[in-house]
């Protein structure tokens, strides 16, 4: 018990002991600090070397030059923007830093939150750049039954539902992004994710994963139908034989989250106290997030935070570590006391038309079964 009271987070990272069936050992060190090979299906990290990261970034360098040198009669880029800080910095980079032709791209799930909205408008103006922008909203019905059938048919001890919706969702976005850039002949899509999103990807979306696994069994059947399956990469786009690029730049250039909130609010592209990714973050993510904590004790974010932990500079790791403990406390203590994100939620889960309680009935029916059930519990206490 003891043990337990002192080492509910693990010592180096943010991890809760436990969760997501990561244990921590006596001296209060989780699997993940232990050993940098270990992995599980919630969290498996891409070792970076020196030689992967230097490779990298040098195909950056050559692709840049290469298409700054290319004619200009359609886009150079095709750019995933949602809004946010990460990707607002990097369509202010490429345009203005170099000077590419770059169709900024946002698709709409269907619960883009007003900061968002707000974000993009703003930035566009001041870029000057609404006639290089599309949005993509026909898609929010599609986007809905999925998330609906994640919801009612998570059925896993081990694997959050907040990846797993991530997973299936970015899929969808990127089929989308892809099919676009086929349609404009736009040989690249560059994405803004952060240096700590690599759980699936370093630096390069591999084509052969485009083309085999961005398409779900489950869209075959009900209740998705042929309009549903059309914004899925369909057997006509497979048999392109030129797809485009999609790389992502923050793995291996600089990424200093303070320095890119300071670009963006400097210019005037976002303002002042709207970065935080709390408020940006889709509702889905939200409503996930509500879900897992009740489910497994705790908050996918967990893993995220523990990475920014291990990848910051040993000297800097306990001051890193409190900063993001502190905050996965507050998100988790919020959760609980219905405080967190409560409209977003509402709003989301009235869309796909389940109640809260009936969620939590869910949950307490598949928690039942799951012998993690009283280290959840304790887990969820804490947070209290
Ligand atoms: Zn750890």
């Amino acid at each position: 018990m003891t043990l337990l009271k002192n080492h509910h987070f693990c010592s180096k990272c943010v991890l809760p002991n436990g969760f997501l069936y990561n244990r921590l050992d006596e001296n209060g060190v989780c699997d993940f600090c232990r050993d940098s090979s270990f992995s599980t299906s919630n969290w498996k990290k891409i070792q970076i070397t020196n030689e992967m990261r230097e490779c990298a970034l040098q195909d950056w360098k050559n692709t840049i030059v290469t298409i700054q040198n290319s004619s200009k009669d359609s886009y150079d880029c095709i750019v995933g923007y949602s809004g946010g800080k990460d990707s607002t910095a990097l369509l202010d980079m490429l345009v203005n830093e170099l000077d590419l032709k770059v169709l900024a791209l946002t698709i709409d799930m269907g619960l883009m939150t007003e900061v968002a909205k707000n974000n993009i408008k703003q930035t566009l103006n001041r870029l000057e750049y609404q006639n290089h922008h599309v949005l993509i909203e026909d898609a929010t019905n599609t986007f809905s039954k999925l998330y609906k059938y994640l919801f009612l048919n998570h059925h896993s001890h081990t694997y959050a539902l907040t990846l797993t919706i991530c997973d299936y969702c970015s899929d969808l976005i990127h089929s989308i992004m892809v099919k676009e850039a086929i349609i404009r002949k736009i040989p690249l899509i560059i994405l803004g994710y952060s240096s700590d999103q690599i759980k699936r990807y370093f630096y390069e979306i591999p084509e052969k994963e485009m083309r085999t696994e961005w398409i779900p069994d489950f869209i075959r059947e009900n209740p998705f139908t042929e309009e549903d399956r059309e914004w899925f990469l369909t057997n006509k786009d497979l048999k392109n034989a030129s797809f485009p690029r999609i790389i992502l730049p923050y793995h291996i250039l600089e990424y200093d989250e303070a320095s890119l909130i300071k670009r963006v609010t400097s210019k005037g592209l976002i303002t002042q106290g709207h970065t935080d990714p709390v408020l940006t973050n889709c509702h889905v993510v939200k409503a996930g997030l509500m879900y897992d904590l009740y489910r497994y004790g705790g908050i996918p974010y967990a893993l995220q935070y523990a990475e920014s932990v291990r990848q910051e500079e040993v000297s800097k790791r306990p001051r890193t570590r409190k900063k993001w403990l502190r905050l996965y406390k507050s998100v988790g203590n919020a959760i609980l006391t219905g405080t967190f994100a409560k409209e977003g939620i509402e709003m989301f889960l009235s869309q796909i038309g389940i109640s809260k309680n009936d969620l939590l009935e869910r949950i307490e029916r598949e928690l039942a079964s799951d012998p993690n059930r009283d280290i959840i519990k304790e887990n969820i206490k804490v947070l209290e």
